[in-house]
């Protein structure tokens, strides 16, 4: 058996450690986790403690027994500690006791009955780790425990920064975890995520979703499951999709922008087609973007597209901030009108294309549609695909687009590779932007 002590701290760090040796004395705490680090102490702790840091720095410093971490930290009991707001796809192990700056999004919904969170990465993470206890800053909250369908059993707790409310938390912690009565158990508030997931899973075998692509998740570009999967691309993941940078953007960070801004969002699962459900949640997104580059950069209009296939390997969608200088009026209509035409005409061959404006896309319907967002609704346009035998040009909405840019020489994705460290940097400033 184990103890912990948890402590949020203010700017009075000698107070609090000398608190916080007190309570050692009378409790032999394991550790002290901190929630944030402290401010130039000048008393010792008289136990290891350890508190969220930006440099991976794990040395001890022996003037204050304080410890920084980035990341992950595996006690000698064996117990691990992850300080993180940041998913480490390639991590594997468990996580036993979670440190976090906010709220998960999922709590954050339910307590503070905040809906307008639509960031899911947190909870994502929780629900693949499902931690013992997950700490956050904030007001005093306890919520759970709660268990998953595998048994395991988490607890939330939120504290308060010292001086505003409940700060402190000591709690024992068995190598092996107790069991917890049915009655005392509260609602699992992640299990939702799970259900919805597991619908779009069941599915698959159905005739009204679309079949499974014959290249397998584990070597699929755009599977999240794919081990060799470029986690410095993505910007966030919500419950069904994931959005990251687009390799080989169309634009390029610019004076104007520090970002290339060409994203693409992906559903999480492997499936050929766009659903109702993944459509909802990335018009969400699309709409929160809208708003950001109205907000941040107003000359840019952000403009979507999407090719809807049964032959796709993994349905997504992408989207970029075009300046609106190359948007006037009916600019937009007018190339696309031309660029069908010469498809139709010039490569007979060649699945026709005839773009409509719709309300919204029939997702059923297998098509490939542009959306333009001068506005918060944005004008679709779809045109639909009879027959897939034919040739279908999938480059086509890129034609339009590096066209309309006057960038014909970004035609091709793989002709305009950026160096990862490039790759890196859009992406941390689309994070900032986003976030
Ligand atoms: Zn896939």
């Amino acid at each position: 058996m184990f103890k912990f002590l948890v402590l949020n701290p203010s700017t009075k760090s000698d107070e609090i450690i000398k608190k916080a040796n007190i309570q050692h004395k009378k409790n032999e705490f394991e550790s002290v986790i901190l929630l944030d680090k402290l401010d130039n102490p000048v008393e010792k702790l008289d136990v290891p403690s350890y508190y969220p840091s930006l440099e991976d720095d794990k040395s001890i410093s022996v003037d204050t027994n304080l410890i920084g971490v980035n990341g992950i930290l595996k006690l000698n009991s064996g117990v691990t500690i992850a300080f993180m707001d940041n998913v480490e796809v390639s991590f594997n192990g468990k996580i036993d006791i979670l440190i976090l700056k906010q709220w998960p999004s999922k709590l954050s919904n339910l307590i503070k009955k905040d809906t307008v969170s639509i960031d899911f990465t947190i909870d994502n993470l929780i629900t693949r780790f499902r931690p013992r206890y997950i700490f956050a800053s904030g007001e005093f909250h306890e919520y759970g425990p709660f268990r998953w369908e595998s048994g395991a059993v988490s607890r939330f707790v939120s504290l308060s920064k010292e001086g505003e409310g409940k700060w402190f938390y000591g709690f024992n912690f068995p190598l092996v975890p107790t069991e917890v009565a049915s009655q005392d158990l509260m609602d699992n508030p992640f299990i939702e995520t799970l259900s919805v997931k597991r619908r779009v899973d069941q599915g698959e075998n159905s005739e009204s979703l679309p079949k499974r692509a014959k290249v397998s998740p584990q070597n699929c570009f755009f599977c999240l499951s794919n081990p060799n999967v470029e986690t410095h691309m993505i910007i966030t993941i919500g419950q069904l999709v994931y959005m990251t940078v687009a390799k080989g953007p169309l634009t390029r960070s610019n004076a104007s922008m520090p970002f290339s801004g060409h994203g693409i969002i992906t559903p999480v699962d492997h499936m050929s087609k766009n659903t109702k459900e993944v459509d909802a949640e990335m018009n969400e997104f699309e709409v929160k973007l809208f708003h950001k580059f109205k907000q941040n950069y107003p000359d840019f209009v952000l403009v979507v597209f999407d090719l809807n296939l049964e032959k796709n390997v993994h349905y997504h969608r992408q989207f970029l901030p075009i300046h609106n200088k190359f948007l006037e009026e009916d600019k937009f209509s007018k190339v696309l009108e031309e660029k069908a035409q010469t498809n139709n005409e010039k490569y007979n061959k060649n699945h026709k294309l005839e773009f409509k404006n719709v309300d919204a896309v029939d997702v059923d319907s297998q098509y490939i549609s542009f959306k333009v967002y001068k506005d918060e609704v944005p004008v679709v346009y779809q045109s639909t695909i009879e027959d897939d035998s034919k040739i279908i040009d999938l480059q086509f909405p890129r034609r339009v687009l590096s066209y309309i840019i006057r960038s014909p020489k970004r035609l091709y994705w793989d002709k305009c590779q950026q160096p990862k460290f490039k790759e890196t940097q859009d992406c941390e400033e689309f994070k900032k932007f986003f976030t």
